[in-house]
């Protein structure tokens, strides 16, 4: 089994290190100047080529004269805008950001399995292109590099991202639908103001705001498949001025959050259309923009079955677990939209951990970084 190979009683604490190295210096975005070139540094000193396709994007290749269709394997590097609660020695060091949905976990992995596949390159069948995205939870690194051509040559990818509901050493797979889709959107509602008094003069935008929250929610409740889910949350709402006045305009901002691309454009026109709707039987009018987000993730169906089938010989079958979808979201998507992808959960729930990803209190049990680094080598040498 390769989890069992000796060699990771030494790429194991270097991963770690890596690691702390990268938590202590978080990242925003695209703008990942100083890990890309922390994973260039690494990838040269392991004598594996690399090149950026995009500013502060790494891709790297082993076995790349190998003939037939490579495969990829996929890290993100960029952290979030979070000050970070715990006292660590390797906490960050940059005030309002820290590595929350542990990417700093997925780059260190990924360097653990190239420095692993390095000393095994003459064993693989395919060529495996590495690729180190920025950007993942926001503006999006992955579609500036598929446009780069990281795809070229490519048959499927496998991307990792740890899993705070599995423990360490254990890692989840789900096929089809496993994210959700994000759209986000801005509501301007347009009212008329007035004395609060004399409502029937003016047009109360509150009074539509709140007709409108109620409206969306039977889309959700009442026009929606139950076993197709979907989720309109309105996160802010904002509106009027004192007690008693006519509020003549109320900005609402919101997300929906779907499991297939067609409950997401359904929900996406419906969410207009109703507050549209709402607001002309009440004499308002509505402004309503949307921002796109990523698309629904389809986990490749054959290929999660074969690395469940692999996962399971290579891993043991004690470390194999079958995960719920999740409405979260990943830019990972984009790839799989375009070739055959999969992802790996990765277990990092230990005695220590007790908040979720995206907290400002998240700590991670390193023990899972090399369950995660060698699902990714034992894919890349067994597909
Ligand atoms: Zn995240
Ligand atoms: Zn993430």
């Amino acid at each position: 089994m390769v989890v069992d190979d000796l060699v990771w009683q030494s790429i194991e604490p270097w991963m770690i290190e890596i690691r702390r190295g990268i938590h202590r210096h978080p990242e925003l975005g695209l703008e990942t100047p100083r890990t890309a070139r922390l994973v260039e540094t690494t990838l040269d000193e392991l004598g594996i080529a690399h090149s950026r396709p995009i500013a502060h994007g790494v891709r790297g290749v082993l076995a790349a004269e190998r003939r037939g269709p490579a495969l990829l394997l996929r890290a993100d590097m960029d952290a979030l805008p979070i000050e970070e609660l715990n006292d660590l020695p390797f906490r960050s060091e940059i005030q309002d950001r820290m590595h929350a949905c542990g990417h700093d976990c997925h780059t260190a992995m990924l360097l653990g399995a190239a420095r692993y596949l390095k000393a095994r390159e003459a064993e693989l069948r395919r060529p495996v292109v590495l690729m180190f995205q920025p950007g993942e939870e926001g503006p999006g690194g992955a579609v500036p590099m598929i446009e780069a051509g990281i795809l070229d040559g490519v048959e499927a990818g496998m991307m990792v991202h740890v899993d705070s509901d599995l423990e360490a050493g254990v890692i989840g797979l789900r096929e089809g639908p496993a994210m959700g889709s994000c759209d986000d959107f801005r509501l301007t509602i347009h009212g008329r103001g007035g004395h609060g008094s004399t409502p029937h003069q003016g047009i109360d935008a509150i009074f539509v705001a709140t007709a409108i929250v109620q409206a969306w929610q039977a889309v959700v409740s009442r026009e929606q498949d139950a076993f197709d889910p979907l989720v309109v949350t309105v996160g802010t709402i904002h509106g009027g001025y004192r007690e008693n006045v006519i509020a003549d305009r109320v900005e609402m901002t919101g997300t929906i959050r779907a499991m297939s691309p067609a409950a997401r454009k359904r929900a996406v026109s419906r969410v207009a259309e109703v507050a549209d709707g709402v607001a002309r039987t009440h004499g308002a009018r509505v402004e309503f923009v949307l921002e796109a987000g990523y698309p629904v993730f389809m986990a490749d169906v054959p290929w999660t079955q074969s690395a469940r089938r692999i996962l399971t010989e290579e891993l043991g079958p004690e470390a194999v677990r079958e995960i719920p979808p999740t409405l979260g979201v990943e830019d990972f998507a984009y790839v799989a939209e375009r070739i055959p992808a999969f992802c790996i959960a990765v277990g990092i729930a230990g005695p220590a951990l007790t908040t979720g990803l995206h907290s400002a209190g998240l700590i991670v049990d390193e023990r899972g970084l090399k369950a995660g680094a060698a699902a990714l080598a034992a894919m890349a040498l067994r597909s």
